[in-house]
């Protein structure tokens, strides 16, 4: 069908709901399935500052050289909006060639001369990805509408999927202990979890204004840096905390340590060497390991040292860990964190905390740093796992609920644009709800926060309920349908990829 756009012109894109985007028509990338159900004309735009796309209605499309000024935002500018527009508007100097409005943006006309340029240009440039280019946009996080579909992790992959070998091995390494040994864990990157690195480019941008956070000169270290102790780290360093980082798989330390990190051999390593360590890694075998394993965190740990233990685990694990903790003289708190890898990556998450007050209150600018709220629940170690595990019972129930929502909508004839419009326009709109039936809509289900890590969470908060005779109807049928998710292999993937089983 003949439309007025061809691929690699600048245009703003209206997506439903939200402000006109600076973008550009690519070609379609065969992973996002076309619109169903639907006549219109549609164009497979990339979205600048989030290098992220979607399909998009032409009636929603306008030449951007046409309306450069027409979709300016000078009130209520969203996150990213700015950079996009920078980006929009430096390709448009690098095109000598910008094609002129002839009726109302929507259809054009070119000279002989703009079509040869276009042609070599189309032929020697890499214009269709655009994440080769910009690094200055790659660094920002968004935080729009656009940041529904624009997320800053997709414009992370491609970097560390250069980093990281593959494939994966089958087996994991023996981190059991007491056979492992974390030095020889550290050299092998081979069972990496599948969190992308935080890019370097990343770890230089200007940082959210925290003016407030005053860091503690106490030497903090940080083990684990997956989707979450990445953009934790991240912040600590950026409001000038000392940090000691290690990593399971070492290479994801490296651009920290470009970054002023310090890194440790091992665990043990981390926590003699600093005042408070901090852990956040996958689930309670992962804690075990770390805590128990050779060169363990316990084999660190004397007198007066604190560890923080910020991953979403079981109770009695968490409470094992503590009590070898201060058997050995340490000083322990608990502290999950509610939030995932946008809010880790822009300080704003939400830290639950029990266990030792003062060191609580010695984490504070720690705490500061990466989040906006800390609640202190208490001396009782499992008080802060426990609030955890009911905030996730809801996240997994919502999105599992979504997901059957959307699953359903197609099968009976309703737009799923639309359904997700009237989302995010009525009472339930928050910000899960738009962003999870985004990441369906566009099938992209890049991690942030990993569906096995959900369904780990449904897990536990089911054990929990069990202890307590607390029956969890709803809970348990997310519960399958997450499983069943994992089952299809999306176990790494992003929460909202439960959406597959739900339509499968
Ligand atoms: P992730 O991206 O999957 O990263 C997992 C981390 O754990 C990686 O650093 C990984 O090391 C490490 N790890 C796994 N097994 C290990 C082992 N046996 N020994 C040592 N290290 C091991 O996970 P995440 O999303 O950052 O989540 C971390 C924790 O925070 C989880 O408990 C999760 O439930 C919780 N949480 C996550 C979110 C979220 O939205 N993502 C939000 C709140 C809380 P490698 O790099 O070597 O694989």
């Amino acid at each position: 069908m003949a439309t007025g756009f061809e691929i690699h012109d600048l245009v703003w894109a209206k997506m439903k709901g939200f402000p006109a985007w600076p973008g550009k028509i690519i070609e379609p990338k065969p992973e996002v399935k076309r619109p169903a159900n639907n006549k219109k004309v549609h164009h497979f735009i990339f979205f600048f500052g989030s290098e992220n796309y979607a399909w998009i209605p032409e009636e929603n499309i306008y030449l951007y050289s046409d309306h450069r000024d027409k979709f300016k935002l000078e009130k209520r500018v969203p996150k990213g909006f700015k950079e996009a527009l920078e980006a929009i508007e430096d390709e448009l100097k690098e095109k000598p060639f910008i094609k002129k409005k002839t009726d109302g943006g929507q259809n054009t006309n070119k000279s002989t001369e703009t079509q040869t340029q276009a042609k070599r240009k189309r032929v020697s440039s890499s214009d269709d990805n655009p994440k080769q280019k910009k690094p200055k946009v790659i660094a920002k996080v968004t935080g729009s509408p656009s940041k529904i579909t624009l997320s800053p992790e997709h414009k992370l992959k491609p970097k560390i999927r250069a980093e990281l070998p593959s494939p994966r091995p089958e087996h994991n390494l023996p981190m059991s202990p007491p056979s492992h040994s974390y030095i020889q864990a550290s050299l092998s990157p081979g069972n990496a979890s599948a969190s992308t690195q935080i890019e370097e480019t990343l770890l230089k941008v200007k940082p959210v204004a925290k003016p407030s956070v005053i860091p503690t000169p106490m030497r903090i270290g940080f083990l684990g840096l997956g989707i979450m102790g990445q953009g934790m780290v991240m912040n600590l360093l950026r409001s000038g905390h000392e940090v000691t980082v290690w990593n399971r798989t070492a290479l994801k330390c490296r651009d920290f340590v470009k970054s002023g990190a310090f890194k440790g051999n091992n665990p043990a390593e981390v926590v003699q060497s600093c005042d408070i360590t901090f852990s956040c890694v996958a689930d309670s075998t992962a804690v075990k390991d770390l805590v128990f394993g050779n060169y363990g965190v316990l084999q660190g740990i004397s007198k007066g040292k604190c560890y923080v233990e910020m991953s979403t685990i079981d109770e009695e694990t968490m409470q094992d860990v503590a009590e070898a903790i201060t058997a050995r003289g340490g000083v322990f708190l608990e502290s999950p964190v509610v939030g995932s890898r946008v809010p880790a990556l822009e300080g704003q998450l939400i830290i639950l905390a029990a266990g030792e007050r003062k060191l609580y209150d010695e984490c504070y600018s720690c705490f500061e740093a990466i989040g906006k709220k800390s609640l202190y629940l208490g001396a009782d170690i499992g008080a802060a796992t426990r609030m955890k595990l009911i905030v996730n019972m809801v996240m997994g129930t919502v999105v599992a609920g979504l997901a059957e929502a959307m699953a359903m909508a197609e099968k009976v004839g309703l737009d799923q644009e639309d359904v997700a419009e009237v989302l995010s326009v009525g009472a339930l709109s928050c910000p899960t709800v738009i962003h999870k039936s985004q990441a369906i809509l566009s099938q992209r289900y890049d991690p942030h926060f990993p569906l096995q890590h959900q369904q780990k969470d449904l897990r536990l908060s089911l054990l929990l309920g069990d202890k307590v005779e607390q029956p969890l109807y709803v809970a348990s049928a997310a519960n399958e349908l997450y499983k069943k998710a994992r089952r299809l292999g999306y176990g790494e993937s992003d929460i909202s990829a439960v959406y597959r089983a739900a339509s499968n």
